[in-house]
């Protein structure tokens, strides 16, 4: 036994020593914010790819879907791991934990159209990196991924009342493991760009974001030659007139920018100038500013070392203010060494406690190895990170319901990486013509959480149930093969093996979708041969956003339409939020915004050569209560159908489960949750602490039940739209005939619990309303255009939140922006009606926010 518990001590240690290489970075923008840049230059500089690809020419490695190479904008999000070796960073400065890191990027979609995309890879990510652009600063969509990083849930699966299962138990779990928020490193891009503004995109940071405390790491460096920019010569600079911009400096900078000085290490980075097509090759120039050791300055005139000083003065009170060790060294006057400050920016960077800020022309080649040495030194490894929560197929807390391979890894929970069991996560499916294995090139990204993965390995699939229901069974996979990215291409992995921390592309599965858990086989002999339904763990799944907008498809013959039916199957595997509802006569495609639909219409065409017939648009509506409503009493249902007698009565409540406190409620919709009394259930002989979904499953009557409720709910009384965030609550059930009556005929409760609800919705309509789709709405324009595009959105049912006129600096024409709320049916087509109003002079995007009350019948 002690022998047992040193060789897992020593196999752990070296399992601790690799994990500590890993992470698992994604990096998030709002679109055109230069995300995709970033990421190129990022692989380019790490060897992925030989030259970084241009989002301009269309050839990125990460945007590798033909619709994404078009629009420039990044939709799917695709894992490519690569080594990192510690870069700026000088022998002798050691902190050996991150000399050569195992990077694993999840490029992540900026369009919030695709917010599904935006949850599921934070689900899987240890640490993010935030591009913002240095002209605009915090844009609409930088706020929304910012919300969806630090948002605390489960696997970033929302908790609203209707995921609650199994009352308090599920809860409770839910909350104890809630997904951490994520550690992340800020990067101001495009400081090349004329407007840009380091110091205003920070403040941008602190004033928009909520918890955020920025604190730049770096302060930018111009050069300042021919404009008078105040640059001078000096011995460690020559005659390039580099002048550093202090952050807080309320002019924008002009001339050209060059490199940064990380205060850190005190020292500037200076890249050279290259055309766009050089840019791999631009290795920076990397002077120090203080002599090692003594700290003294090479160059006590030097304006750019007098700079670093005052904002390495500055950066050291703020590290005092978020971290003890600094405060120490900050009361003592004592001056802490690299190592000291870098840890204890970690310590800070992982309880969210700072947001470390960079700069970078990521277009130009600049800044971007810096932000690869801080994602090594300062994001979390694997190891940091709080284990994911686990449900058991019995809807309990997983966590003592392990199995293990041996005792001493009962210790360690499922799910945390140096347990040995297999975890892992499906966060993505893809399907790339010619891979896959299975016909359709099915291609799943997992996260390996805990154990590992080979190649041939046979693997139990789950796929979360929807709140309220139990899990179907798990089923049977054999992984087919592994596939990397080399050179810009996905080979096969030749016995591929992913441990625990990884990212995996895996192909062969026929059965998985996004959201699917992964485990092992059990072995079906010896003393596993008893595993049971209940042993069963699953992790939350991602929720998706419930569709805004429909489309109707069809199709000018009949083999066209079966072959929509099967692209549509695989559009719908690969993204969760789009719905897709078959008739006889026409295809309904349901979706998250009109973008979103144009962007599958796209994929129709170009992926599988369909031209389809596309109907105009139609925005979800949904019913709602705005107060509790109850039956009077029990609810009477006495019919005779056929010669058969249906006979019972139910008595329910019915309540908002959400708020009417403000005239702009905004709400997100969940489904109608069906509870029942103590005393319904004493009444029909059922077991008083189940839950609803088990006693679905184990008693027929309970079961109709709560399918008459679930029907009634189906129509509102005002338009027939279907009910929402509502719960119903059974409070009595009786019948003339007693429980063996309603046993013998399960269809009578049925019948008489929907009979009580439309009863009781349609005496009470005036408490009910109609729910529409509303959208955020951020257009950016010239100045002159602001009155014209205002009261346009007046006329949409429009309300103004925020209006910004832009100062205009130089030839630098600024623009104004205006923030607001509009409801979605307003807005279809705006793309255009926009671009006619203003010339082509404006630009917007828009995010759904949520269903708010609105008049309509
Ligand atoms: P994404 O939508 O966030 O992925 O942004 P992209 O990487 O696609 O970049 C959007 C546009 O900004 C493209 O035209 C890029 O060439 C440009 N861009 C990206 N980074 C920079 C930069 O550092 N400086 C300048 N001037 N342009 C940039």
């Amino acid at each position: 036994m002690e022998q047992d518990e040193a060789l897992f001590r020593s196999a752990a240690s070296s399992e601790i020593r690799r994990l500590k290489a890993v992470r698992n970075v994604g990096v998030f923008a709002h679109v055109d914010a230069g995300k995709t840049t970033v990421t190129e230059r990022f692989l380019a500089l790490a060897g992925v790819v030989k030259r970084a690809g241009s989002v301009d020419d269309g050839n990125t490695v990460t945007d590798f879907l033909p619709a994404e190479r078009e629009r420039g904008i990044t939709i799917q999000s695709a894992a490519i791991s690569f080594p990192w070796g510690w870069h700026n960073n000088p022998a002798g400065d050691d902190y050996e934990a991150n000399d050569q890191v195992q990077v694993s990027l999840i490029d992540t979609p900026g369009h919030v159209d695709f917010s599904v995309e935006v949850n599921r890879s934070v689900a899987v990510l240890d640490g993010a990196v935030l591009v913002v652009d240095a002209v605009a600063g915090v844009q609409a969509q930088t706020e929304t991924v910012w919300r969806a990083m630090t948002r605390p849930s489960l696997n970033n699966h929302e908790l609203a009342s209707g995921d609650d299962l199994d009352g308090s138990k599920q809860k409770q779990a839910a909350q104890q493991h809630a997904h951490e928020p994520l550690a992340c490193l800020a990067l101001i891009n495009k400081m090349d760009k004329d407007g840009c503004h380091f110091g205003n995109a920070i403040k941008s940071l602190r004033e928009k974001l909520p918890g955020a405390n920025p604190l730049p790491i770096q302060v930018p460096l111009f050069r300042a030659s021919g404009i008078g920019g105040g640059g001078s010569s000096s011995k460690l600079f020559g005659s390039r007139n580099i002048v550093a911009i202090p952050i807080d400096d309320v002019a924008t900078a002009t001339g050209e920018f060059v490199g940064v000085i990380d205060l850190i290490h005190m020292r500037a980075i200076v890249w050279p100038d290259l055309p766009s097509a050089d840019v791999e090759s631009c290795v920076p120039e990397v002077i120090p500013l203080l002599q090692f050791g003594t700290h003294e300055p090479f160059d006590a005139d030097c304006r750019v070392t007098q700079e670093a000083l005052t904002a390495r003065t500055e950066f050291l009170e703020a590290m005092a203010e978020c971290d003890e060790r600094m405060e120490e060294f900050y009361l003592s006057e004592e001056e802490p060494s690299n190592v000291e400050i870098r840890a204890a920016l970690r310590r800070a960077t992982l309880s969210q406690r700072a947001l470390p800020v960079m700069a970078s022309a990521a277009l130009r080649g600049k800044g971007i190895e810096p932000v690869l040495d801080a994602i090594a030194d300062l994001l979390p490894c694997p190891l940091d990170r709080i284990p994911p929560a686990l449900i058991t197929a019995d809807g309990g807390n997983g966590e003592q319901q392990t199995s293990s391979q041996d005792a001493t890894a009962k210790k360690i929970a499922l799910g945390h990486p140096l347990n040995p069991n297999l975890l892992a996560f499906a966060f993505k499916v893809l399907h790339m013509k010619g891979r896959g294995g299975s016909g359709d090139g099915r291609v799943v990204f997992a996260r390996v959480y805990s154990g590992e993965i080979r190649d041939r390995q046979v693997l139990e699939v789950m796929t979360p149930p929807p709140p309220g229901e139990a899990p179907a069974p798990p089923r049977t996979e054999r992984v087919g093969g592994m596939l990397e990215l080399a050179g810009g291409r996905f080979t096969n992995l030749q016995d591929g093996v992913c441990k625990s921390g990884g990212v995996c592309a895996l192909v062969g599965l026929k059965s998985v979708v996004t959201g699917d858990t992964l485990v092992l086989m059990p072995d079906n002999t010896g003393k596993n041969k008893k595993k049971k339904q209940h042993d069963r763990v699953y992790l939350a799944g991602v929720t998706s956003p419930k569709p805004v907008l429909t489309v109707r498809l069809e199709t000018e013959s009949t083999e066209q339409q079966s072959r929509l039916s099967e692209a549509l199957t695989l559009l719908a595997v690969e993204d969760p939020s789009l719905v897709v509802k078959e008739s006889d006569s026409a295809t309904l495609l349901s979706g998250l915004g009109e973008l979103h639909i144009e962007v599958i219409l796209d994929r129709l065409y170009r992926e599988f050569g369909l031209q389809v017939l596309v109907g105009s648009p139609s925005v979800t509506y949904r019913e709602t209560i705005k107060g509790t409503i109850e039956s009077l009493g029990l609810v009477e249902y006495d019919r005779t159908i056929g010669g058969t007698r249906l006979q019972g009565a139910v008595h329910i409540v019915l309540e908002p489960t959400w708020c009417d406190d403000s005239t702009n409620a905004c709400i997100m919709l969940t489904d109608p949750v069906v509870t029942v009394s103590k005393q319904a259930r004493e009444f029909l002989g059922v077991d008083l602490e189940k839950s609803e979904a088990d006693l679905v499953l184990k008693s027929p009557i309970f079961k109709a039940l709560i399918e008459g409720c679930q029907g009634a709910l189906k129509r509102g009384p005002l338009g027939s739209y279907a009910m929402s965030n509502i719960t119903c609550h059974v409070v009595d059930v009786d019948a003339a005939e007693g429980l063996t009556g309603l046993q013998a005929l399960p269809g009578a409760l049925r019948a008489a619990s929907a009979n009580a609800i439309s009863k009781t919705l349609g005496e009470h309509h005036g408490i009910c309303c109609v729910l529409e789709p509303t959208m955020s709405l951020e257009v950016t324009l010239p100045n002159d255009m602001v009155g014209t595009v205002l009261s346009d959105l007046s006329g949409r049912r429009g309300t103004v939140g925020d209006v910004f006129v832009g100062e205009t600096v130089g030839s630098v024409q600024a623009k104004a922006l205006v923030r607001g709320q509009v409801p979605l049916v307003e807005i279809l087509g705006y793309a255009n009606s926009l671009r006619s109003l203003t010339a082509g002079t404006a630009a917007f995007t828009a995010e759904y926010t949520g269903h708010s009350p609105c008049g309509r019948v």
